[in-house]
């Protein structure tokens, strides 16, 4: 499992750049270096309301001073008048401190003068700086603020405004291709002939490929004959990653590994040592990278989880292509075959101080329902056979998790 995930995540290549506005940008990874264009404040500001003083000037108390002017936000600091000793200014919150001032006491703890409208008494002292944030105090002139690699949320969103950009460099969104292949198949709008299904894996890998950043262009179904296969591959083959489900097992109509290597794809590994999802065929040509995933839902869903989204994640430029996996006390015993990694469907719940996960009951990898039911995939290791009630084991948490 290692080996394939290697070979998958060196295939993958980050993609080029491209310029978008800023919101747009959401959800996608910053592959430019973002500097500070001014000093933040730009200005020595006011952090509270209340009077700019010179805090020498409030060394004896009650202090009265005359209110030589008001400052509100917004205000040009070449103004403002000078603040003298004996003296203040009525200042808000984010206006511009007035030469002479290096404080400001907070209007609660002044009070008006008795029998002068145009004064306030000091009923507190201040050191110089308080209250007050210098220009420059957050982040300085060409500091580096944002750096290639980060995933780009509201926050970033907010620095790149503050900073007076509208738009950001990230990587292009990947383009996905997705074909489902079986001659069994009808379209969910369809009703099932006798011996026929619904194919519902191509929404799911659609879904899947949406949720990662990619564009999807959705091919449809290919029917198991060799010449239309061929024929609606090819077209995938023009993505960036062509997701295929079905016809990648050792059945006489499992025509896709054929079918890649006749259209010049290189067939990377056909097996993964994974439960479910063996039947895993891995291909590139050039720089497209192709998933046959096994036509069982579970498997198709976990082989996505498990290689197609971390080779999604370089594409887009994520520095860590695998999200980590979390730790999680097992609630109940568990057991498995030894020879293969597992990947079972589970939930995991925050208990207050932990994660704790319970691996749901399942009737198999055709069992589609269970990876709605969960929000996690419990990994178990392949030497491990049994594990027991408090065991802390490693689960790979998926995106919407905490929705769930
Ligand atoms: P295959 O990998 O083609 O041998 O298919 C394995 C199993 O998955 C079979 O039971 C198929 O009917 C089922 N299957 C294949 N493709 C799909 C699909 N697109 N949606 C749902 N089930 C599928
Ligand atoms: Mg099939």
């Amino acid at each position: 499992m290692d080996r394939a995930l290697a070979i998958v995540l060196e295939a993958a290549r980050p993609l080029p750049c491209e310029e978008v506005p800023i919101l747009e940008a959401q959800g996608r990874v910053l592959q430019e270096e973002v500097r500070a264009d001014d000093d933040h404040p730009r200005f020595d500001k006011a952090l509270m309301d209340g009077y700019a003083v010179i805090a020498s000037d409030l060394e004896g108390l009650p202090r009265t001073l005359q209110v030589i002017e008001e400052i509100p936000a917004g205000r040009d600091p070449e103004s403002l008048s000078r603040v003298v000793p004996g003296s203040a200014s009525r200042i808000m919150t984010g206006a511009p401190i007035p030469p002479g001032a290096d404080a400001v006491l907070m209007v609660e703890e002044s009070e008006p003068a008795p029998g002068d409208p145009g004064s306030v008494r000091a009923k507190a002292r201040v050191k110089a700086g308080d209250n007050l944030a210098p220009r420059g105090n957050d982040v300085r002139l060409g500091e580096v603020l944002l750096a290639p690699g980060e995933f780009v949320g509201p926050a970033e969103i907010a620095v790149l405004a503050a900073c007076g950009r509208t738009r950001a460099r990230v990587a292009r969104r990947p383009r996905v291709a997705v074909l489902a292949t079986g001659d069994e198949l009808v379209e969910p709008e369809r009703t099932p002939a006798p011996g026929q299904i619904r194919n519902s894996n191509g929404a799911l890998l659609t879904a899947l490929a949406r949720r990662a950043g990619a564009e999807v262009h959705y091919l449809g179904i290919a029917p198991d004959d060799d010449v239309l296969l061929r024929r609606l591959i090819a077209r995938g083959l023009e993505a960036d990653l062509l997701l295929l489900s079905g016809g990648v097992s050792m059945g006489v109509y499992d025509l896709v590994g054929g079918a890649l290597r006749a259209l010049g794809a290189e067939v990377r590994f056909e097996r993964v040592m994974i439960k479910p999802g063996k039947p895993f065929t891995f291909a590139t040509r050039g720089a497209t990278l192709v998933f046959g995933c096994p036509g069982n839902p579970v498997s198709s869903y976990v082989i996505f989880q498990v290689f197609a989204r971390p080779a999604l994640r370089r594409m887009t430029g994520v520095p860590r292509p695998s999200p980590p996996p979390v730790r999680a006390t097992l609630v109940a015993p568990l057991r498995q075959r030894a020879g293969r990694t597992g990947f079972h469907q589970a939930r995991v719940r925050w208990t207050g101080s932990g994660y704790e996960v319970e691996v749901l009951p399942t009737s198999g990898s055709a069992d589609f329902v269970s990876c709605a039911r969960g929000n996690a995939l419990a990994i178990v290791p392949a030497e491990t056979t049994a594990l027991a009630a408090g065991d802390s084991i490693e689960v790979l948490l998926l995106d919407d998790h905490a929705d769930r």
